[in-house]
């Protein structure tokens, strides 16, 4: 049987009218058989900061009323039936429960975050169900951690391949011939039934893992955003939807960040050749973005993306990399020339003044804040950017290329990161 599987993101699940009308995409959609559920839009992060501040001892009770009434609105407004009604009672009940457990204890066992996690997945997944239903889809719930088995490795588990098949093959296959199955993503569970989650973008992974277990013929990811676009429409409106886009260009984006899909947790479908396709849950008439695994060959830049704050650590040293690479957290980028090193971090993912410390013990380093962007295409043609770009550029700013040709970014001061997109946007996206 030929059949696709979706993903929608917690974008796609913001409240009861974006569920009903990511849910009209499965009755439009005849090929939809299975649906990968995230949790609705900021849930997850609520729910580990929630737990974060239990552990002072009291647990945050407003937020909590805010996380239990956004739900039971969303509920209500699906006319969810009282099976369903109870099963997110349940659920909201869990998460009380543990976060009453984590401010008695003062800490947060890993293998509890990720119970408390995944009940936001567990949640939207049965509101997703109501969704179906309101629009009489005949349609069940599986349990992803009935599937989904992983390693314990809480927070960041690892799934089991050959059982994921099996049970895949076993439990959801002979259901997707007369039903629409809905299911969670991010969460599994290990050999001994607990609670396990796949990390960040986990979503996104478990969507690829259920295509090659299932052998789908095709992966629909469904945004709040028409497709892949030229770039972030929040920056820029006239942003426009990119029909064909690379697995590299898609690659490149999310690294320097987009937020579009990541193409490290698609791994097993396009192992597979399973192709995917980008769609706007909120209308599936408008063509999105078919992913694929080259462009057509043209030096043209694509696509733009902006990173904001970046640590910019440039570190000049007489000792070989090996030698002091493993006192730095993971970096989004390296470059090296004349013994002169150029990291680059995530905001999130700074080097701290500890690890600065033993770095100054071997050669010297500065550390600067910069908005980085990205210019992305099929091959750029770098000398000719090159040219273009010191057109605006007063001083010289840090500029790299992509490993491959389909890169090239820089870095301007931090806060000017959205200006530079709208100025670029325009100049070599509307006006080439
Ligand atoms: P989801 O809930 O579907 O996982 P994400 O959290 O991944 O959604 O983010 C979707 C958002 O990413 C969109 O609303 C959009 O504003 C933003 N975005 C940034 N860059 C792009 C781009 N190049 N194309 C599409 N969306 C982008
Ligand atoms: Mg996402």
């Amino acid at each position: 049987m030929k059949f696709s599987v979706a993903k929608f993101g917690g974008t796609s699940m913001a409240d009861a009218h974006i569920i009903l009308k990511s849910a009209q995409v499965v009755a439009k959609k005849n090929e939809i058989r299975l649906c990968v559920i995230s949790a609705t839009s900021g849930t997850t992060n609520q729910l580990l900061s929630m737990s974060e501040q239990a552990k002072s001892g009291k647990i945050p009770l407003h937020e909590f009323e805010q996380f239990e009434k956004r739900h039971t609105t969303i509920s209500l407004g699906l006319e969810s039936n009282p099976d369903i009604k109870d099963k997110i009672q349940q659920s909201i009940k869990r998460v009380k429960e543990l976060l009453e457990a984590f401010a008695l204890l003062k800490q947060t066992p890993l293998s509890a975050l990720d119970e408390i996690a995944s009940q936001g997945e567990v949640i939207s997944s049965y509101l997703f169900l109501s969704a179906l239903r309101h629009l009489k889809i005949p349609s069940h719930l599986v349990d992803a951690r009935e599937i989904m088995k992983t390693s314990s490795d809480f927070g960041k588990a690892k799934p089991h391949l050959d059982l994921l098949k099996t049970l895949s093959q076993e439990k959801i296959a002979p259901l997707l011939k007369d039903a629409v199955i809905v299911t969670q993503g991010y969460i599994g569970s290990d050999l001994e039934n607990r609670t396990t989650t796949l990390g960040k973008e986990g979503s996104d992974y478990s969507t690829a893992l259920f295509a090659e277990a299932l052998e789908a013929s095709e992966v629909q990811i469904w945004k709040d955003v028409p497709g892949i676009m030229t770039t972030d429409p929040r920056i820029v409106p006239e942003a426009k939807t990119l029909h064909f886009i690379s697995f590299d260009e898609v690659s490149e984006l999310t690294r320097f960040g987009a937020k579009v899909i990541h193409p490290d947790t698609f791994l097993p479908v396009i192992r597979q050749g399973i192709p995917i396709y980008v769609g706007y849950s909120q209308n599936p008439e408008v063509t999105g973005t078919k992913i694929t695994a080259m462009t057509e060959a043209s030096s043209r830049v694509h696509a733009l993306s902006l990173k904001k704050d970046v640590t910019l650590l440039s570190f000049k040293t007489n000792e070989p990399l090996e030698d002091f690479i493993s006192l730095l957290p993971p970096f989004i980028h390296l470059s090296s020339s004349n013994q002169k090193f150029i990291f680059i971090f995530d905001k999130l993912n700074s080097p701290t003044k500890d690890q600065i410390k033993s770095l100054d013990k071997k050669g010297s380093c500065q550390m600067k804040t910069f908005d980085l962007i990205a210019l992305v295409g099929p091959s750029l043609p770098y000398t000719d950017l090159l040219k273009d770009l010191s057109s605006y550029f007063e001083n010289p700013r840090y500029i790299n290329y992509g490993t491959s040709e389909t890169s090239m970014t820089f870095t301007v001061p931090s806060g000017e990161g959205e200006n530079w997109i709208k100025k670029l946007h325009t100049h070599f996206i509307e006006k080439p």
